[in-house]
């Protein structure tokens, strides 16, 4: 199971300039053969069909707490999609002037035609996901080799998202996952190491550079550490990813540390009305039925 919290793991700034092809560049990590929806869905089935898991807990549990880490990732992309996308069209109830006009030659229409100007989960060219993005072969070598593989390739799109997209709220996003997915890299590697003896480590980084030439990736890591600590993101389980994920960081050698549970995170950034797009809808709902509802239920609003 999972519990959920009503909060982001990555504080993202307002664009400063907001732009949908921005968003739609950056679709690619969310909905792409290499994005976080894949990401979340190999591991989360990896887990789920994990056999003789009790001989093999440290590598159930090390799948178990990176699958529940990537649930935060599909929020934190989707969210900088939002507000790369806010603002875009001319706010407004009349259709006459045509608000959205400016966005027909925007590459994703699917922002503006299928969705409230907000993320779909589709990759950069608005292909959908699919769950042929799914290995979960049931062979734990395999499934590991795979996984270590598909974080490389994450990265590597990150990177050239990073590249292609300037706007600072992609950018702490794109160095955030950087940060969090090189970690995936070197604990799919140790995991490796640890199964079969051979020195996986010595791969990274993949591609050849490193987190320190993204200023965003760069901070997190020499403030707050975030590329030695892994999480459980459980209260009480997934204690034996330990056995995996000790020792030193290959990169730099500084000593890495589990953390059982989460992380805090921040509020979620506010996503405004769109009234050209009847989203959410009438502005004309009453207040005051809302309010009465929620005496009802002894909500304090
Ligand atoms: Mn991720
Ligand atoms: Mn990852």
């Amino acid at each position: 199971m999972i519990l959920r919290y009503d909060r982001l793991a990555v504080e993202l700034p307002k664009p400063k300039n907001p732009s949908p092809n921005d968003a739609a560049a950056v679709q690619e990590l969310l909905g792409g053969k290499y994005g976080e929806m894949s990401t979340l869905m190999n591991y989360t089935f990896q887990s789920f069909n994990f056999r003789g898991r009790n001989r093999l807990r440290p590598f159930y549990d090390l799948t178990c707490s990176i699958a529940a880490e990537e649930y935060s990732h599909i929020e934190a992309v989707s969210y900088a999609i939002n507000l790369l996308l806010t603002g875009q069209t001319v706010r407004g109830k009349d259709p006459v002037p045509g608000p959205l006009k400016d966005v027909a030659d925007a590459r994703n229409s699917y922002h503006f035609l299928s969705s409230a100007q907000a993320a779909v989960p589709f990759d950069s060219m608005g292909n959908p996901w699919t769950g042929q993005y799914v290995h979960a072969s049931g062979n734990l070598k395999l499934d590991l080799l795979h996984n270590f593989f598909l974080e490389c390739g994450a990265r590597a799109n990150k990177m050239r998202v990073y590249e292609m997209v300037t706007d600072p709220c992609a950018r702490t996003m794109v160095g955030y996952l950087l940060v969090r997915g090189g970690l995936h890299v070197v604990a799919y590697a140790k995991a490796l190491e640890k199964l079969t003896g051979v020195e996986v480590s010595k791969l990274v980084p993949v591609p050849e550079l490193s987190n320190d030439a993204f200023p965003e990736a760069k901070k997190l890591q020499d403030q707050q550490k975030l590329h030695l600590k892994l999480y459980t993101f459980s209260p009480d389980d997934y204690g034996q990813v330990g056995k995996i994920w000790n020792g030193t960081h290959p990169e730099d050698g500084q000593p890495l540390e589990v953390l059982q549970g989460g992380f805090m995170g921040v509020p979620y950034p506010e996503l405004e009305e769109e009234p050209q797009l009847n989203s959410p809808g009438a502005d004309d709902y009453d207040p005051q039925m809302f309010a009465d509802i929620a005496k009802k239920m002894g909500v304090k609003m």
